[in-house]
């Protein structure tokens, strides 16, 4: 009987003394991008001054001439509203 030693593994790797790859040079920073302060704000919307409801359906804005200055504002959104409003017999 005869003890064999087992074979070492040959392991395929880089021989000693191999030259080594150099290291890459750091990237050069990237160019700054100009910085947006805040998130731009909507336009702002010239919002209609208030405008009262309509005193019959009670759900319209009322109609509001705007060829008149200063505007006129009417208590109704429009004709039939009116008409529906004085027919009723309501006062104000
Ligand atoms: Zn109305």
């Amino acid at each position: 009987m005869s003890a064999q030693a087992p074979a070492a593994p040959s392991i395929p790797g880089r021989a000693p003394g191999a030259p080594q790859i150099p290291a890459l040079p750091p990237l050069p920073p990237l160019p700054a991008l100009p910085q947006f302060s805040a998130v731009p704000q909507a336009p702002t919307v010239p919002q209609a001054a208030t405008v009262p409801l309509c005193k019959n359906c009670k759900s319209r804005p009322a109609y509001v001439d705007r060829s008149t200055v200063p505007f006129s504002t009417h208590d109704f959104c429009g004709r039939t509203c009116a008409n529906t409003y004085i027919v009723s017999g309501k006062t104000v």
